[in-house]
């Protein structure tokens, strides 16, 4: 075992009343400290590995504080690793907490927050980015994410990443022999003739690893969410769309008034997913004569800074016309802080257009302000709620490209950049391969994306890692 002598309790669940509480120790000496708590009927001792039994709890003066269930987990079979002993005490939160300060009192010490799952990787138990999807299941938000986490615990993103680890072992490892003895005939797995085939090779592990960014980057999203930033006018409808999507949605997860004036975030959930809004309405911004936006005064400079910080944040951007109205420099003054993003266009107050009438902005108006790709267009009326259920679609299509939402891996944020990291070192093997006398580089590249991998599986790490990752847990997780 990794751990130290200390013997760490805290109690496992939320605290509140509720019908139970549960206690966790882990450690060496949590059979003895809990039996020293601990009173069991006569004629029955401390449980067995795996066996519940009903005891009392005794308090420091040697009173009866409460009716528990015990249960003990031996070493090596439990959470931690450890032995670990869970006392089951009546729900609320005094009599877990009177539980707690027992154990305390004998020996054991409070445990941090993440510890315990701490203690699972330090003892092999999972491996890091279990341990991180431990934390997924917790905070999940809808059914998607929660079971998108539950297949990342379950160990499906550990073995796609080891598999291709192992690949890239052998691969840079084969790279490098040749390299270093050209002319002896070693049978390595990987000895390739031609630099053709050496390319092949690493192409077919980067699109390997290209699947699960796709795969990483649903999971992410299930987990974190898309931003999305409401972006138009005065007047063309971004608080009403805000407040139509907020009242069409089946749940609304949190609302979460900004700092800076008027900026305002909600959630909603659509398919599983949460749809993060963002309305960055009320900033009043002036087009100056050069057609750039100047602010009005000081607070204002401010509330433009945060409202184009929440543009550059987001990850699909929503630039909002009236649809009654021809497109003005006002509304194209908005746009400027959408190049470079990608954004849906959205005609809003389509009620107001007479069915045998065109809107008052054409396609081709529209065409004319974005040269490269035409964005998507949607008509919709925030007033009586048409073309929503469209829009929500289009921000998730958009936000999740080509991966499919049952087969998102949850993810951190720090996973998936060890991913992508270890995938733009793969692009760039490939395209040294592909350069004559490129074989050096492209082993080191290999190298480069192996150790991404590692770090993500925690086969490398730090403390200072593993200090940012278990404090954002609950304690007696
Ligand atoms: P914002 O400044 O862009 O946030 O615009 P608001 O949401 O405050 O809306 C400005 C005005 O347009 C209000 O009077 C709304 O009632 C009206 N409005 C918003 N959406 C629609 C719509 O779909 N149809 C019609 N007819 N009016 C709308």
């Amino acid at each position: 075992m990794v751990s130290s002598q200390d013997t760490i309790v805290a109690i496992a669940t939320a605290w509140g009343e509720a019908g139970i509480a549960i206690v966790r120790l882990s450690g060496p000496s949590a059979v003895e400290l809990s039996k020293s708590v601990l009173r069991f009927k006569a004629g029955s001792e401390f449980p067995p590995p795996r066996l519940m039994r009903l005891a009392s709890t005794i308090g420091a003066d040697g009173s009866v504080t409460d009716q528990v269930l015990a249960v003990y987990f031996k070493s090596p079979k439990s959470y931690t690793g450890e032995d670990v002993v869970e006392i089951h005490t009546h729900g609320g939160t005094l009599a877990a907490q009177l539980c707690v300060e027992s154990l305390i009192r004998k020996g054991a010490r409070p445990a941090e927050p993440g510890e315990f799952t701490k203690r699972a990787f330090l003892n092999g138990r999972i491996d890091l980015s279990q341990s991180e999807s431990v934390l997924g299941i917790i905070r999940s938000r809808s059914e998607e994410a929660l079971r998108a986490a539950t297949r990342t615990l379950s160990g499906e993103l550990s073995a796609f990443v080891s598999d291709i680890r192992e690949e890239l072992l052998a691969l840079q490892s084969a790279l490098e022999v040749e390299l270093d003895f050209p002319e002896e005939g070693f049978s390595y797995p990987y000895l390739h003739k031609s630099d053709e085939e050496w390319l092949g090779s690493i192409s077919t592990l980067r699109m390997s690893l290209d699947d699960l960014r796709d795969r990483c980057s649903v999971g992410l999203l299930l987990r974190e969410g898309i931003r999305v930033a409401l972006s138009g006018r005065p007047n063309v409808g971004k608080s009403s769309l805000l407040n139509a999507l907020l009242k069409q949605a089946r749940s609304i997860v949190t609302a979460i008034p900004g700092t800076t004036r008027d900026v305002i975030e909600e959630t909603v959930t659509w398919q599983g997913v949460p749809i993060r809004l963002v309305d960055t309405a009320g900033l009043r911004l002036l087009p100056s004569s050069a057609g750039s936006l100047r602010a009005q005064d000081e607070i204002e400079a401010m509330g433009i800074e945060r409202a184009l910080d929440e543009l550059r944040r987001a990850d699909v951007c929503i630039w909002v016309l009236d649809a009654s109205k021809p497109l003005g420099d006002e509304d194209k003054a908005y746009l400027e802080d959408l190049r470079d993003k990608d954004y849906i266009v959205v005609l809003n107050k389509s009620d107001l257009i007479a069915a045998d009438h065109p809107p008052a902005v054409s396609e081709e108006d529209i065409r004319a302000t974005s040269p490269e790709e035409m964005p998507a267009v949607l008509s919709i009326s925030a007033k009586r709620g048409d073309g929503l259920e469209l829009l929500k679609d289009a921000i998730l299509s958009m936000a999740k490209g080509s991966g499919a939402l049952n087969s998102g891996l949850n993810v951190t944020a720090r996973q998936f950049s060890e991913v992508s990291e270890a995938l733009s070192c793969l692009t760039s093997a490939e395209a040294a391969m592909a350069e004559k006398n490129g074989q050096d580089v492209a082993a080191g590249l290999l190298g480069s994306a192996r150790e991404c991998l590692e770090r993500l599986l925690g086969l490398s790490y730090d403390d200072a890692l593993l200090d940012s990752i278990f404090s954002r847990f609950c304690v007696g997780k």
